[in-house]
């Protein structure tokens, strides 16, 4: 067993973490993570995705069809798994997260900080503008770790999402903010490593050259999967097909949950 952190890393494109982030790529030389490219669930946009990576579902049948579902969950998620079995969880993450999980709508002040054993995302910091620095909220799930020691924390930064939306995938500052995001991870993993958490690093969908997200295509669908375990039993880079369906049931699995009978993926470790 053991405790589990997601980078859920907003609009991170599979070969953009692949070519631009060289500690994660450093971990996978030396076997101390593995690989899956994620061709990822459509549509390929942010609420639907959020809600399919941590329900297990697809979007026809968690019914979060667009970004302007504004609703909670009404599905088994990860949140609920892990409170429920009397596990502490804990969230930086942009405000749909509190709407999925906490409370809809979005309150800017009251919603912004909350601690409290009811709620689903038990220790939740949420931010609003999608240029919230990614340099803040790092340090923020730092804290969180130290604070709390939740079981389960959702990290999720919005910097690649907001800086493809202004610039394109195909621009520099794209390709720079993945690595300033590498080395935001390099200052953490280590630590979290040693205080047993398993690192889970993905994206909810890709971006395209028209700074845009929502297609099919393989620049807008496909995104990466580490998973950097504290036992160093990493397989490098598998080659290998997941989905964001296998997600979840992992998840559950790394933490010692039943899995719900709804999340039917693949449990990858
Ligand atoms: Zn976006």
């Amino acid at each position: 067993m053991s405790k589990v952190i997601l980078v859920l890393s907003d609009a991170l494109r599979y070969d953009t973490a692949v070519e631009q982030m060289g500690f994660l790529g450093h971990l996978l030389e030396k076997k101390l993570a593995s690989l899956y490219k994620i061709v990822g669930e459509l549509p390929s946009m942010s609420r639907p995705m959020y809600e399919t990576i941590h329900t297990g579902l697809p979007v026809i049948e968690h019914g979060v069809y667009s970004n302007y579902v504004v609703r909670r969950s009404n599905q088994p998620n990860i949140f609920q798994a892990v409170r429920d079995a009397g596990k502490t969880t804990a969230a930086v993450a942009y405000s749909w997260f509190s709407e999925l999980y906490n409370h809809a709508p979005y309150d800017i002040i009251e919603d912004r900080e909350v601690d409290g054993e009811g709620l689903l995302i038990q220790h939740g910091r949420f931010y609003f503008d999608d240029a919230y620095p990614d340099s803040e909220l790092f340090a923020t799930a730092g804290m969180l770790v130290r604070k709390f020691d939740p079981d389960y924390l959702l990290i999720h930064p919005m910097g690649m999402d907001d800086t493809g939306h202004k610039y394109g995938a195909d621009s520099k500052e794209y390709r720079v903010h993945a690595i300033r995001q590498d080395v935001m991870l390099a200052n953490l993993i280590p630590e979290w490593l040693a205080r047993g958490y398993t690192t889970l690093i993905t994206g909810d969908h890709g971006m395209n050259a028209d700074k845009m997200h929502g297609g099919t295509t393989p620049d807008m669908r496909e995104v990466p999967l580490y998973i950097i375990s504290p036992d160093s039993q990493g397989k490098g880079d598998t080659g290998e097909i997941a989905s964001h369906l296998d997600i979840a049931p992992t998840i559950c699995k790394l933490l010692d949950l039943p899995i719900p009978d709804t999340m039917k993926g693949t449990v990858l470790v």
